[in-house]
């Protein structure tokens, strides 16, 4: 375990898309966001889209079944159900749901094809999560900037974290916002961003990392946060000295 006692203890462990790699759970539902609180992750991430008629559900692709979300209204799909039976969650289910528990939202604005509907998604999750009194548990992550700077500017205390990639540390510092949420395979051609978001004050958090090693291998260079599909193994990575 020599690693183990060079590691950052500060490492986090973030469910990609909840704890659903187990019986019973299924990707961006209501179970697997309670899994990974049960489990002790430090957040839970999923991913949310607008309907047409304007519920913000929680589903990680454009489509439910065949059916666009952005462009259908949500009685048509409000029935679908997820691989483990339970049907696709709206975001105010979802939060009801997470008031219950102590592990961080990690909420995904998910682009949406047309721009006013974007900001529409951006206003009213942030709306709903202040009506739930969630604030200071939910963390936002976009692969829109439009989305990050939106979220930013509507929420100027919310952590708000660029999934894109292209934006070095100083311009995510320029723009307020948070830190990075990179692909690993971004960190490894920038390893030096690291440190100099930790320098800016910005936290860095990578995606989606799911071998043993790569694991390892991040929390040896300090990154904040590790989104993973395998958050039992991670967390026994990332926390060994108290498991
Ligand atoms: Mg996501």
């Amino acid at each position: 375990v020599a690693f183990a006692l060079t590691a950052s203890a500060q490492t986090k462990v973030i469910a990609h898309r909840g704890y659903w790699d187990c019986p019973g759970s299924a990707q961006n539902s209501i179970t697997s966001l309670q899994l990974a609180d049960k489990i002790g992750c430090y957040g839970s991430e999923f991913d949310v889209h607008l309907t047409s008629d304007n519920v913000i559900v929680v589903h990680h692709d454009p489509t439910v079944d065949k059916t666009p979300i952005q462009t259908s209204p949500y009685k048509a799909i409000k029935k679908a159900t997820l691989k483990n039976g339970e049907h696709v969650p709206t975001l105010e289910q979802y939060l009801k749901a997470g008031q219950k528990l102590t592990t961080k939202l990690i909420l995904e604005i998910k682009k949406q094809k047309v721009s006013s509907h974007e900001d529409s998604l951006v206003d009213e999750t942030v709306a709903m999560v202040k009506k739930y009194n969630l604030q200071d548990r939910t963390e936002y992550i976009s692969f829109s900037g439009r989305a990050c700077e939106r979220l930013h500017a509507i929420a100027p205390n919310a952590k708000v974290y660029y999934l894109n990639g292209d934006w070095a540390p100083q311009t995510i510092k320029d723009k307020g916002l948070s830190g990075i949420d990179y692909d690993g395979k971004v960190l490894a051609l920038h390893p030096e961003w690291i440190k100099q978001c930790h320098d800016l004050g910005l936290a860095v958090n990578v995606w989606t990392i799911n071998d043993l090693n790569d694991i390892n291998g991040f929390i040896k260079e300090g990154v904040d946060f590790i989104t993973t599909n395998k958050p039992v193994e991670a967390l026994k990575l990332a926390r060994p000295l108290d498991r």
